[in-house]
């Protein structure tokens, strides 16, 4: 079962998010249709979603990750909650590679190395914050090192994992953080780091039917494990009909009247969720004579 774990070690001074995401990738894949290697770099991107959406702090939070590296993916955007729920899509969910000269799916050259890993933080306040860093590899979980190392001053390693089974579905995803905390003595990132050094990959514990808390446990074994919060990451998606209705409406009354001239039903589909929604040609007409009346 999916599960992600807020946890911290050496008295606080190392900050551990780890998710299982099995499940969740499984249906974002079945939901957007994506080729394997797209799997892949979509199932890291919502992993990373859910686990970065967890450090929020109030329910009304959203933190956005977009990426794009001008390669065939053309940009993957996901936005986390504090909960653990996640939402995204992947602009070309079809495009595909070979595999690379390690043997693995080439989620780097789908992506591309040639633009930006962007972080957008909406807290409530008036302006979202926004940040962002150059790529780095377009494998994902590097990139998002960098961030957190750069533009949050926090040094981090980051693992995020997604097995594609032969058959184009998904064996095992999952991924974690790991973070030094402000005044953390650098000794202990040198430890951890030899370690993460050491260790089999994540996907390959996980598919030798390790858990997530198996593996944290087996990193931090020694270092004050304290697991403080476990949530289960899941895909949502807050669209509707009404919300839908109101981005049909923001585009103006002319280009309403010009969609509506054809005589035709206008079916509009949520990137996120691919929910359709249909309005019908009297629905848009309705909907111009309310503008237009002012109501
Ligand atoms: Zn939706």
């Amino acid at each position: 079962m999916d599960i992600l774990i807020k946890a911290m070690a050496q008295n606080g001074d190392v900050r551990i998010i780890a998710a299982e995401t099995t499940g969740m990738v499984s249906e974002a894949a079945r939901i957007h249709g994506t080729s394997p290697t797209a799997t892949a770099a979509f199932g890291r991107m919502l992993t990373a979603g859910s686990i970065m959406g967890s450090m929020l702090k109030n329910r009304e939070d959203s933190i956005t990750i977009q990426i794009d590296g001008g390669g065939p993916a053309k940009g993957i955007l996901v936005t986390g909650r504090t909960n653990g729920l996640v939402k995204g899509y992947i602009v070309n969910p079809e495009a595909d590679l070979p595999l690379n000269q390690k043997g693995k799916l080439d989620v780097g050259g789908l992506v591309g190395r040639e633009g930006n890993l962007t972080v957008i933080m909406d807290q409530g306040l008036r302006e979202p914050y926004v940040s962002s860093v150059p790529l780095y590899t377009g494998e994902i979980a590097e990139d998002l090192a960098y961030y957190y190392t750069t533009s949050e001053q926090l040094p981090s390693a980051v693992s995020l994992g997604v097995l594609v089974d032969t058959d184009g579905s998904v064996k095992k995803a999952g991924g974690f953080m790991i973070q030094m905390m402000p005044g953390a003595n650098e000794h202990i990132a040198d430890i951890i780091m030899y370690r993460l050094e050491e260790i089999p990959s994540l996907t390959a514990m996980l598919s030798e039917g390790k858990s997530i808390k198996d593996i944290i446990s087996y990193i931090f074994e020694d270092m004050g494990l304290e697991i403080h919060e476990e949530k289960v990451p899941a895909l949502y998606c807050d669209c509707s009909r009404a919300s839908v209705e109101k981005a049909l409406i923001s585009i103006g009354t002319e280009e309403l009247r010009k969609i509506c001239d054809d005589g035709k039903d206008e079916e509009l589909v949520c990137h996120f969720c691919n929910t359709t929604y249909i309005f019908t040609n009297s629905d848009l007409k309705k909907l111009i004579s309310e503008l237009e009346s002012g109501k």
